[in-house]
């Protein structure tokens, strides 16, 4: 009998645990996304236009290899229910997800499988361990990132699988619904700004960026990874987030190269190796705290005067604080729907403390806006940033946006690139944002660059004071 293999955040062939436990069940496979209530929740705008961008690019090499991606949109149990009654299929196979939502969804769905006598299976594709296998001597989980690197980084993983030559298509195929009836990108208003950035979407470019990335840049990668003017890291997080690539296949390629190269560039080969694990990390915690998404880890955050969502809140959304690092960050999440991690940290910090608001409302902006939203990595870096979250920045370090940019943007290169108020000849990038903001903002390029929406000053004094009635309380 047919097996249905349930695709979500694995769009790949290659290194997919998924596919192989299909294959091994000797019948047909019939691959399917199903875009469930549940999903659609979660999806913001750039996320959801790139689902359906890797959607279309699996469909394609699915295609090529004989076999079709079966779409159908609609409660996750009713349709899987309505596909083995199309089909015959006896059998279930999906990977495993780790956000608190997707979890009771599929324990649901598994034991109403099994209760009507399919065999419902689910695997490890998204993670280099799952998060219930890495445990401290005591037993317990890690809530410091150092000792669970320190952890795992000798761990002897498995060579990743290769991509199956046959997917064992069945000799009748259900009905599929079309991609473009599902309207992704109806939310992304950016139009072509977005899309001329993200040409190269889907698990070859993925394989391809990961080559070209530990061929030769990731030498540089320790020295430069901060450096907001430079492209020096992998951008593979987009790619990770909808499983184009395997962790494991980027951990392994890290490795390599930290074994081929000498010296410093061996060292700042397993930097990356380090920065692949934060993502690991992140999915520990997610697992073992699930309220990470949602609430202050640290209960006693509770008390703090966080700002509801203002007036404030919504220059820093549309990049005019008059802050210049900070508008350069979020502009440029707003056009290409990445941000360099540096530039998150630093907008992240100026939110919660130069302008107290609740982290969530910077949360929730990141999850409309960045094309690699990850539950448990997005969590975790606010929760990071606010000072609220397990082995946070502690919230009395407050970054100083302009001194942080003197280091790590030395040219104003990363600034003059998302900046055009005020420049004589303002770069190319600078003016598409201006082209790609909802009319409403009411901005153009020819404004006069806003005055700061807070003294850096004033607006540390107020976070640390408001900080120290805290801690006294
Ligand atoms: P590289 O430096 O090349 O790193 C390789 C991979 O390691 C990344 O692709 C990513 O999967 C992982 N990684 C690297 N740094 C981190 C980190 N600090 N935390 C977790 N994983 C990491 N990352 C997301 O993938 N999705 C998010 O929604 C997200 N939200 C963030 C929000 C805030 C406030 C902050 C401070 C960070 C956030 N990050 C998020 C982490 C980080 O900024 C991005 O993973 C990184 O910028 C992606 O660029 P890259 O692929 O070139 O990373």
């Amino acid at each position: 009998a047919a097996t249905i293999l349930w695709l979500r955040r694995d769009l790949r062939l290659a290194d997919h645990p998924g596919w192989a436990a299909a294959l091994a069940g000797g019948g047909p496979v019939i691959p399917v996304f199903l875009l469930d209530p549940v999903t659609e929740r979660q999806l913001g705008a750039a996320p959801a236009w790139r689902l359906g961008q890797s959607l279309a690019d699996l469909a394609g090499s699915i295609r090529d290899k004989g076999s079709r991606l079966v779409l159908r949109r609609g409660d996750a149990l009713e349709t899987l229910r309505a596909l083995i009654a199309e089909t015959g299929a006896r059998r279930v196979v999906w990977s495993r997800l780790y956000d608190s939502a997707s979890r009771e969804r599929d324990t649901a769905v598994k034991a109403a499988l099994k209760a009507d006598g399919i065999a419902a299976e689910s695997v490890n594709a998204h993670l280099l361990f799952e998060p219930w296998e890495v445990a401290t001597k005591t037993g317990s989980f890690y809530k410091v990132y150092t000792p669970f690197w320190k952890a795992v980084r000798g761990a002897d993983l498995a060579e990743p699988l290769v991509t199956p030559p046959d997917l064992a298509p069945p000799g009748r195929w259900p009905a599929s619904e079309d991609l473009a009836d599902w309207r992704l990108e109806a939310a992304m208003d950016r139009g072509a700004a977005i899309v001329a950035r993200h040409a190269a979407v889907g698990e070859a470019a993925a394989r391809g960026r990961l080559g070209w990335f530990t061929g030769e840049a990731i030498g540089r990668y320790r020295a430069e990874r901060d450096r907001l003017d430079r492209d020096a890291t992998s951008r593979l997080s987009a790619a990770l987030s909808l499983g184009e690539i395997s962790a494991r296949t980027v951990w392994h390629a890290g490795w390599r190269a930290a074994g081929r190269l000498g010296g410093g560039a061996s060292a700042a080969a397993e930097s990356f190796v380090s920065e692949l694990v934060w993502r690991e990390f992140a999915y520990h915690l997610l697992h073992h705290t699930p309220q990470i998404e949602h609430r202050n880890w640290r209960q006693e955050w509770d008390a703090f005067p966080w700002a509801a969502d203002s007036d404030a809140a919504e220059r820093w959304r549309q990049g005019r604080t008059g802050i210049e690092a900070v508008d350069a960050g979020m502009r440029e999440m707003y056009v290409t729907g990445t941000m360099h991690n540096r530039a998150r940290m630093l907008v992240a910090s100026f939110l919660t403390k130069h302008l107290m608001v609740d982290w969530r409302a910077g949360e929730a902006w990141f999850r409309d806006c960045l094309v690699d939203w990850d539950p448990a990595c997005n969590a975790m870096g606010w929760q990071w940033a606010a000072g609220t979250g397990p082995d946070a920045a502690p919230f009395f370090r407050v970054f100083n946006p302009e001194t942080q940019a003197a280091k790590f943007d030395p040219d104003r290169r990363y600034r003059d690139r998302w900046i055009a108020e005020g420049r004589a000849a303002p770069h190319e990038d600078a003016l598409s944002w201006f082209g790609a903001i909802p009319r409403g903002w009411g901005l153009s390029p020819g404004d006069a660059y806003p005055a700061p929406v807070v003294g850096l000053a004033e607006g540390r004094e107020r976070a640390l004071a408001a900080y120290k009635k805290l801690r006294a309380a």
